[in-house]
């Protein structure tokens, strides 16, 4: 099961992906591609793939990215070496904007789509600069594409509000609880049963007047 987030800049995806992770079992993380430079916190191979504008041109040509996009002027993208990387731990997380996650939405429908909302405007600005690691341009352009990013909610399976950080993450834990119970992802656990049921009736123990 592939679970997208997005939800504008500050409003808490990475946070809450963190806590949940670290709560819930058989949650791998995509780390996207980007050109954007590192911010101080932030080590290559774990939070991105920092790259050239040129290696992430050829990567897209080449057809190595699932989705792609330019987001706050930078490009981003889920390769899908990254994804497959991933599956052994059953269920994949990308932290996409809303753009890439149109892009899954048509190649992989049955991924479960949810969008972060932040509690309002405010808070979002308050948040992008307590996180402090973005220059004042690059902050005000996030906030300036976050009018247009939060009009895309209705696209998604589920909205989380994250005003308070625990009630947000028990709400994305039990998302991720509830997908996990779909039918495309239980197949595994229902082969046997419905292997039980097409076996012959001569295989079935036998009941009834008469019969010994
Ligand atoms: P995103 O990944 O969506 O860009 P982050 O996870 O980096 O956002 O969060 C942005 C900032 O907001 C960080 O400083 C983080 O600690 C803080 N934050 C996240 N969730 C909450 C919350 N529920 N309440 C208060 N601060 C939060
Ligand atoms: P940031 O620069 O704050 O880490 O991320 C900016 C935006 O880019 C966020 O909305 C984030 O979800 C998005 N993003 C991160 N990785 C990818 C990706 O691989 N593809 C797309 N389409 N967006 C991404």
């Amino acid at each position: 099961m592939l679970f997208v987030i997005s939800g504008p800049s500050g409003c808490g995806k990475s946070t809450l992906i963190k806590e949940v992770r670290r709560q819930t079992a058989g949650l791998g993380f995509s780390v996207s591609h980007t050109t954007r430079t590192p911010r101080p916190s932030e080590k290559d191979g774990v939070d991105y793939h920092f790259v050239p504008v040129a290696k992430f041109e050829r990567m897209a040509r080449a057809g190595k990215f699932l989705e792609w996009a330019r987001v706050h002027g930078h490009l981003y993208g889920t390769s899908r070496a990254e994804v497959e990387r991933r599956r052994p731990e059953r269920d994949v997380v990308l932290d996409i904007d809303v753009q890439g996650a149109r892009q899954v939405r048509r190649k992989v429908p049955e991924a479960c789509f949810v969008f972060i909302m932040p509690p309002a405007a405010g808070e979002l600005r308050r948040r992008l600069k307590k996180r402090g690691e973005d220059a004042p341009e690059a902050l005000a352009r996030r906030l300036r594409d976050a009018r247009a990013e939060i009009r895309a909610y209705p696209e998604f399976d589920y909205v989380v509000v994250n005003d308070d950080l625990r009630k947000a993450v028990e709400e994305l834990r039990t998302i991720v609880a509830a997908a996990r119970l779909r039918p495309a992802a239980r197949s595994a656990a229902l082969r046997p049963i419905l292997g039980s049921f097409t076996s012959r009736p001569a295989d079935r123990p036998r009941t009834g007047k008469g019969r010994p």
